[in-house]
């Protein structure tokens, strides 16, 4: 079965095509800079082919447009005919408290979607369009949307309540929802498999850090809490936004300096994190290259992240009464070696430790744990875009079936 993996955002469309049986990606790529000058679609076949095509992309409908002519084209594609689609698999960022696993799209899907845009007005409409979009390029495909939400609504109540009136919670459901979950699932699935174990009896404790970064505590198969909140903005440091914050800082300087609710938003979502520390970048290859040359402010962006994921792997440990594996993945947890030294320097108390050796093989997939140490540390490359095709694949078979 071709499943056709999407995640569609306000002016991009990433996409992948995987043949979810032999587990193999046959093409992916982005479109990007939609409804704007300079619109592009880029396509990267499995053999290694590279397109890339500038058009008049207006809209949502007109890049999957754009995405199937490509896949269907006689020197780049791979494919023949739209029908070698079976099915659509779209990454969806909110759920809120109604979805707990992957669903088949229906219109009642859609209506809840549409209910939930109000607690993800940054994704949800986008992801939306996105499955009117496939409607019309690919009448009668089935759609299955695999929620970010989804893998953290087991959390119990003690790790999702805010301290806030009960009332808040009940009437606009101000809770922790947290997100990345599918990349979070697919870590500790791939970690069991590494350490030959079942998951069911595991204490993981998985950090993905990327731009956004978020960690969970995975105890045996089910996240009981996870660093994002209500939004992606709590927990870690992140490239852009600030993480934990005590909130009465927002509103001294909504006085201060005279802030709009927006302005406020912006400063703590897109100027904060690892940029606002260093004033260099949000790009954690420069901020590391920045302290290395002895730059004061990338130190202090480069020690606040490190020490708060360093926080968290303890706190997480205290949650589940202990943790067999730390889990590294995402941009940052994939390629930084000195991130990943300073988060576990000192946990040797939780028999954390890291072999420098291991930690900069060129492996991607590793346990870099020094010998004879109670506690994995591994790095596992994520792919959030095998779980979705996986997830679809599982949800048409069943219709089929049925
Ligand atoms: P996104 O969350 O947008 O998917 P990624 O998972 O690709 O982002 O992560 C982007 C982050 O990964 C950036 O901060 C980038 O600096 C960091 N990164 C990528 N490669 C390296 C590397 N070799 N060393 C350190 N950081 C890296």
């Amino acid at each position: 079965m071709n499943i056709l993996v999407l995640n569609c955002g306000s002016s991009s469309v990433k996409y992948q095509l995987i043949n979810g049986a032999e587990q193999k990606k046959l093409a992916g790529g982005v479109v990007e800079r939609i409804g704007m000058s300079g619109a592009t679609l880029s396509n990267v076949r499995y053999d290694g082919d590279e397109i890339k095509i500038a058009g008049e992309i207006v809209d949502h409908t007109v890049a999957i447009e754009y995405i199937l002519a490509i896949l269907l084209s006689r020197n780049h594609g791979v494919i023949s005919d739209k029908s070698d689609i079976h099915a659509i698999g779209h990454r969806v960022v909110h759920g809120g408290e109604t979805f707990s696993g992957s669903v088949l799209i229906t219109p009642e899907v859609i209506k809840t979607l549409k209910e939930n845009i109000e607690l993800a007005p940054l994704h949800n409409p986008h992801n939306l369009r996105g499955i009117s979009a496939c409607d019309a390029n690919l009448p009668g495909t089935p759609q299955v949307g695999v929620f970010d939400t989804a893998f953290h609504q087991r959390m119990p109540k003690k790790a999702y309540l805010y301290g806030i009136p009960y009332a808040l919670y009940s009437q606009y459901k101000i809770r922790r929802y947290g997100f990345h979950g599918t990349s979070h699932r697919y870590v500790a699935d791939r970690a069991a498999r590494m350490l030959g174990r079942n998951l069911s009896e595991l204490r993981l404790i998985t950090t993905h850090l990327g731009n956004g970064c978020s960690m969970a505590a995975v105890d045996r198969g089910v996240s009981v809490d996870t660093t994002m909140g209500f939004t992606p903005l709590e927990g870690l440091l992140m490239g852009t936004r600030s993480g934990d914050l005590d909130t009465q800082i927002i509103l001294y300087i909504m006085g201060k300096e005279g802030l709009t609710l927006n302005e406020a938003g912006t400063l703590l979502n897109k100027h904060s994190g690892l940029q606002g520390i260093s004033g260099i970048s949000s790009d954690m290859r420069e901020i590391v290259t920045e302290m290395k040359n002895g730059d004061r402010k990338a130190g202090y962006a480069f020690d606040v992240f490190s020490y708060r994921v360093k926080k968290y792997i303890g706190a997480y440990a205290a949650a589940m009464g202990g943790v067999d594996a730390v889990i590294f993945t995402g941009g940052i947890g994939e390629n930084s070696t000195d991130v990943r030294t300073a988060a576990c320097e000192g946990l040797g108390f939780l028999g954390i430790e890291v072999d420098e050796e291991k930690n900069l093989s060129k492996e991607k997939e590793k346990n870099i744990s020094r010998a004879g140490t109670k506690t994995a540390v591994l790095v596992i490359p994520t792919n959030e875009e095998l779980v979705i095709a996986l997830d679809t694949m599982e949800i048409v078979n069943a219709l089929k079936k049925a």
